[in-house]
């Protein structure tokens, strides 16, 4: 499996993989992604078998603009605005599925609808582009560990399973797009991310929030599933770390073993949190405390990923 460096040559054979219905991983603007031909049975169940995923769960359909998705799903007036604005960008739009699309029902799970994205990272682009599919891409980490924010990341995990690993360097948002639902009469947000709910509800007016990721609803632990797993438990909203912990900070605190952001920064710590998740996660420490992250803009997508990581784990 060569790490490549995204040269337009290295571009142009990860286009010639995609398109003869082999794996590439590639960076976009959130995290790197295992990209396979949205339009082939077989590029699709290769990406779940390398991925180790125990069920189908519907894919992101990637593509190089909005034209290239006319007739794989269909955009409403909404739909339309939001492409316009947030595209090409960390957003993606949950759409119904169009009668003419290629799209193979396995990137779906067989869902008549589809989601579907154009990312703004030049490298994502440009391999698109040159690839002439749409690519279906899950995050490029085995199924349940941390989504890889490098190549050197993408390697850890998927090293022998793909046909090439493009490096494109560090994924400028660090945490993935934000998926919107735009089935039905009511905008919903089904996962907070890289685009903020505020600028979706500046465009659109007022979004649903899906049960499982409303902020202040109260929640039994067995309502999140354990996903973007460290293999060391985490420990929230932590003011100090206790014995043999290590300290995830945010903002002016003290004792951090690193920190997200010592300015409070919501964009620098999006783009170090999964990184830094990686580095703590180790058998010097007993456990990873997080300290308090403020839920707006951004935060909202990192202390999504958060109560994740610290959600009680599939036994
Ligand atoms: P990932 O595989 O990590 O890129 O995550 C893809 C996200 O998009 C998951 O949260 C999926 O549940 C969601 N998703 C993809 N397709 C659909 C769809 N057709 N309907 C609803 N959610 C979807
Ligand atoms: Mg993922």
């Amino acid at each position: 499996m060569p790490i490549l460096t995204a040269t337009p040559a290295a571009i142009g054979d990860a286009a010639q993989h995609l398109a003869a219905g082999r794996l590439v991983a590639f960076p976009t603007e959130t995290v790197y992604g295992l990209g396979g031909d949205a339009g082939s049975d077989s590029a699709v169940a290769a990406i779940f078998a390398a991925k180790g995923r125990p069920t189908f769960n519907p894919l992101i359909v990637h593509a190089p603009g909005a034209l290239a998705l006319e007739e794989a799903v269909v955009f409403d007036g909404r739909a339309r605005r939001l492409a316009e604005l947030f595209w090409p960008g960390p957003l993606t739009l949950v759409l119904p599925r169009h009668p003419r699309s290629r799209v193979s029902l396995l990137t779906s799970a067989g869902l008549d609808s589809i989601a579907v994205r154009v990312p703004s990272h030049p490298v994502a682009l440009a391999l698109l582009r040159a690839a002439g599919v749409l690519v279906a891409a899950p995050s490029a980490n085995r199924s349940g560990r941390v989504s890889p924010t490098s190549a050197a990341h993408v390697a850890e995990g998927l090293a022998d399973r793909v046909a090439m690993i493009l490096d494109g360097g560090t994924c400028p948002v660090g945490v993935e797009s934000t998926v919107l639902d735009l089935t039905g009469d009511r905008p919903t947000l089904l996962r907070p991310g890289g685009t903020t709910l505020e600028s979706l509800e500046e465009a659109i007016g007022a979004i649903d929030i899906a049960g499982p990721i409303a902020p202040d609803t109260p929640r039994s632990p067995g309502q999140l599933s354990s996903h973007y797993a460290p293999a060391l438990p985490v420990r929230l909203n932590a003011s100090r770390p206790e014995e043999g912990e290590a300290f995830m900070g945010f903002g002016p605190v003290d004792g951090a073993t690193l920190n997200l952001s010592p300015t409070g920064d919501l964009s620098e710590a999006a783009a170090n949190l999964f990184a830094m998740m990686r580095r703590l996660d180790d058998s010097r420490y007993r456990a990873i405390a997080v300290a308090p992250i403020p839920n707006h803009g951004l935060g909202r997508a990192i202390n999504d990923r958060l109560r994740r990581a610290a959600a009680p784990r599939p036994s």
